[in-house]
């Protein structure tokens, strides 16, 4: 039996309602965060919970909580549950009224939050790589909000699904965007490019993450515009979120991605960010 938490209750799953008027039902009117927790410690949740904030203020929610108080609910879930690595799901709607698209006014968000078994990559997709399939970005305009209206995600995912891949790529009007639940990125001549952080993509934790630990590193890492050609040209290509850390891509559209096998820059990178984590898990 799992506990969840709903609007400042703890009840068991099978246990926990909302109303059917409820807007996340209705319009897909809400947003989420996805935390993932090493060894029951949240990684980077002040960075979560910033892009939390900035989904919020992008559909004009307003915060139900200081990040004190998710702080606390969040180490409350973790405790609740068995498990030492886990997924916590965060999500905030409008809240409940008669359906009608504006605003309603004065009413209180649904506030829901549950956790789940961190679902790791396996040691053969971190050795071997991923097959991936490319699309045409078909998602609206503002994927830097973690909107719980995932209609284009889910459409492209079971996408990749259907041609035996894990993960799409999708390009808009020539350039790459991200995958379905990832980041994408790639390695030319030794330098990892990943695509500008405008509103076109969310702007990954992870992402951000391998940003941070490239510099340690000293690989050097940019954003910029990247066109599908370069994609199909690159070295490597990777995808990152929280769940899949980083695993590289090996196979794209049926063909090789560079050597066909998790380059040597993947390798380094790969190594940092778990040494990232391990180093957070113990401090
Ligand atoms: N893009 C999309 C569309 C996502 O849903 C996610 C999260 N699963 C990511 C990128 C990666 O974000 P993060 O590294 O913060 O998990």
């Amino acid at each position: 039996m799992s506990l969840v938490f709903l609007n400042g209750e703890w009840c068991p799953i099978e246990d926990a309602k909302i109303s059917v008027l409820d807007r996340g039902f209705i319009f897909g009117d809400g947003v989420y965060e996805v935390i993932p927790v090493y060894r029951r410690r949240p990684y980077r949740e002040p960075q979560h919970l910033a892009r939390l904030q900035y989904s919020l203020n992008g559909v004009r929610i307003a915060n139900p909580y200081s990040n004190e108080d998710w702080s606390r609910h969040i180490q409350q879930i973790i405790e609740r549950h068995s498990f030492e690595d886990q997924a916590v799901y965060i999500q905030v709607t409008r809240g409940v009224a008669p359906r009608n698209h504006p605003f309603p006014e004065a009413i209180a968000p649904t506030v829901f939050m549950m956790s789940n078994p961190l679902k790791r990559p396996s040691s053969e997709q971190v050795e071997h790589g991923v097959r991936a399939v490319s699309m045409e970005d078909q998602r609206w305009l503002h994927c830097d909000y973690k909107t719980t209206a995932l209609l284009g995600n889910v459409l492209a995912c079971q996408y990749a699904v259907d041609h035996q891949a894990i993960e799409v790529v999708q390009f808009r009007n020539g350039l790459l965007t991200e995958a379905s639940s990832s980041n994408v990125m790639i390695v030319q001549d030794g330098c990892i490019l990943a695509p500008q952080k405008n509103h076109l993509i969310l702007h990954g934790i992870t992402m951000n993450g391998v940003e941070e630990v490239a510099h340690r590193i000293e690989v050097p890492f940019e954003y910029t515009d990247i066109s599908e050609e370069a994609v199909r040209t690159a070295d490597e290509v990777w995808l990152t979120s929280s769940a899949k850390e980083v695993v590289a891509i090996t196979t794209l559209d049926d063909k090789a991605v560079g050597t066909g096998k998790p380059g040597a820059v993947f390798k380094r990178i790969y190594t940092a960010l778990q040494d990232d984590i391990a180093g957070y898990v113990a401090s």
